[in-house]
């Protein structure tokens, strides 16, 4: 008989563990058929014990029932209010701050739309390169007087941190190993300078075409494409003579001022913006021989432009910041405003 009676313990031994291990109502529900279903333990205990020889047993059986009902009820009340407490929508939550890009990374996303739209193929070439890419390749020998506007930082003898997107010229050349070439090449460039429109670190497109026939209408098509896609429609460009070593003819880009629409002056004082209507934008040409051949190409057989303009520039340009240091300092109620 005293195994009997341990039955009952060990079914109240069980429950509690059962009980302690039920953290929803659902669990409860699975103890409750657990126990008192009608497979459960409180008949199973009715069918095997003596229930008709033995009335104590059967009394001690429906005690065990009324406690399994009674825990188990009570722990049902205990989750469902704890359920409740955690989908109480009605609770005011902490409002966390939204992001959104930066206005470096918007404006890179931009660029790059419009110049998918062209066909061109988005390109990231190394930001740590050596001279063979960065300049010697580029028609820039060593000892040549343009070296020393570029305001480099060496890394070591050999090695530069890019002071422009240029070194992908050589590199794309070497990918594609012959024209078509279309690409779109946007990185970091880094020059030892700094004031209200230079930072040390800033980003520049740099596009380079090259095919058969390639020459100066197709590098202005694609220029007069690009400043009415960014800056608006309204938006003229021109060329100006210049000189770069990688390219021949070379040219500066400039785009007609938004502020005075390219007339020079406001209520017939002159623009404080732009110089004389116009505002620059860059550097661009048609790319030098010796540059097709460093690259592996046969300048007797293809031709193609490139250039090379500055993201935050373009920046700057279109939303008339007054300095660009703006665009890295930290102040979101600067960066909030676009
Ligand atoms: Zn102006």
């Amino acid at each position: 008989m005293g195994t009997k009676i341990n039955e009952i313990d060990e079914i109240k031994l069980e429950l509690k563990r059962d009980l302690r291990d039920s953290f929803s109502s659902d669990s409860v529900d699975q103890l409750n058929t657990k126990y008192l279903g009608k497979q459960g333990k409180i008949n199973t205990l009715f069918k095997t014990l003596p229930v008709k020889t033995d009335p104590k047993i059967g009394r001690q059986i429906n005690e065990l029932k009324n406690l399994i009902q009674e825990m188990l009820s009570a722990k049902l009340t205990e989750t469902m209010g704890d359920e409740q407490h955690s989908i109480d929508v009605t609770i005011p939550g902490t409002e966390i701050p939204r992001g959104s890009l930066h206005l470096v990374t918007q404006a890179i996303e931009e660029i790059e739309t419009i110049f998918l739209r062209l066909g061109f193929v988005r390109r990231r070439y190394p930001e740590v390169e050596t001279d063979w890419y960065y300049a010697e390749g580029l028609n820039i020998p060593k000892e040549h007087p343009a070296r020393d506007d570029q305001e480099t930082f060496y890394v070591g003898d050999n090695t530069v941190l890019t002071a422009h997107t240029s070194n992908g010229q050589l590199r794309e050349m070497e990918l594609k190993k012959s024209p078509p070439i279309k690409m779109i090449n946007i990185g970091k460039t880094y020059r030892r300078q700094i004031d209200a429109s230079h930072t040390p670190m800033f980003h520049q497109f740099e596009g380079l075409v090259i095919d058969k026939e390639i020459n100066i209408t197709n590098l202005l098509g694609v220029t007069e494409y690009f400043a009415k896609s960014y800056f608006g429609q309204d938006r003229r460009t021109r060329l100006r003579p210049h000189h770069f070593q990688f390219t021949e003819p070379s040219f500066e880009i400039d785009v007609t001022c938004g502020v005075c629409q390219g007339t020079g002056v406001i209520h017939k004082i002159p623009c404080k913006v732009c110089k004389s209507g116009w505002l620059e934008l860059g550097g661009a040409g048609m790319v030098h021989p010796n540059v097709l051949r460093n690259g592996g190409l046969n300048p007797d057989e293809c031709t193609g432009f490139a250039f090379g303009w500055g993201v935050e520039r373009v920046l700057m340009m279109k939303s008339n910041l007054p300095d660009l240091r703006l665009i890295y300092s930290d102040d979101i109620r600067f960066l909030k405003q676009f």
